[in-house]
């Protein structure tokens, strides 16, 4: 079945003309990994906000497992979010910066121990849980915002461009974790990238953005076969 579905989504912002995203139709079936590939400025950032709820869009409908996002509190709408700025809490530990997200849901605090640390463990972080992010390389700090958006069990995870920031050797490793983890779990995940090759690598579909709309959406095969 398909987990998320968006409608004839279009965004224009505020004192620009040409709509960033135009009108994205895109149905994600439970459990995949798909790409949302394109060239920068094409929309890919703008809809996963949206997807998000981090931004209103224009017209058109998101649902997720069959229901109107708009219609769910944010809280409940299941989804782990990467930005590509991490956006960790400078002030917090990595361990409780992992936390957070629980705290938040009003977890128990014992619960919160025990899983922070497990999430730290499937990014094989958990020898760092005491350091700040400043004390941390870049893919050190990718990967606990990895955490974060894990630690909370998301039936949605999505990724803005996750990888971007990480030298190739690390990013070609961190690929394959992410890929572990999201088919142990089974998470149905977006993810944004500009990078073909990624998108060839990781993704069970690619959807291809252009100009803010989707021009191809198809399996990693079909798509190198026939680009
Ligand atoms: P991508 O993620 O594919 O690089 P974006 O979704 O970030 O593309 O941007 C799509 C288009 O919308 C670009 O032309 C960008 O300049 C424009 N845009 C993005 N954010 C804003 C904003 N806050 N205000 C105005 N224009 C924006
Ligand atoms: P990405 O690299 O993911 O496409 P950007 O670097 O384009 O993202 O955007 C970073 C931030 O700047 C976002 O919050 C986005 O909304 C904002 N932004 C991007 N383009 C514009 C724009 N043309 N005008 C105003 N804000 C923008």
């Amino acid at each position: 079945p398909e987990y998320l579905s968006i409608r004839q989504l279009k965004k224009t912002y505020p004192k620009t003309t040409a709509p960033a995203v135009n009108d994205v139709n895109l149905d994600v079936q439970q459990g995949d990994l798909v790409a949302l590939l394109g060239p920068s400025g094409c929309g890919k950032t703008t809809t996963l906000r949206m997807v998000a709820g981090l931004l209103e869009p224009t017209a058109g409908q998101i649902f997720v497992d069959g229901k109107d996002v708009v219609s769910i509190p944010v809280h409940k709408r299941g989804m782990g979010m990467v930005f590509q700025s991490y956006a960790l809490f400078p002030h917090l530990t990595v361990e409780e910066n992992v936390a957070f997200g629980l705290q938040m849901l009003r977890v128990p605090r014992a619960e919160v121990g025990v899983r922070s640390l497990e999430a730290l463990e499937k990014v094989q972080l958990s020898h760092l849980k005491g350091r700040r992010p400043a004390e941390l390389s870049g893919g050190q700090q990718q990967r606990v915002a990895l955490a974060r958006a894990l630690v909370t069990n998301p039936t949605l995870l999505l990724l803005d461009e996750p990888l971007s920031n990480l030298d190739a050797k690390l990013r070609e490793a961190m690929r394959r974790e992410i890929r572990s983890i999201q088919q142990e779990t089974g998470t149905t995940t977006l993810f944004v990238t500009h990078d073909q090759d990624e998108a060839l690598d990781m993704a069970d579909r690619i959807a291809i953005l252009n100009n803010g709309v989707i021009e191809q959406y198809d399996t990693p095969t079909a798509i190198y076969e026939n680009p």
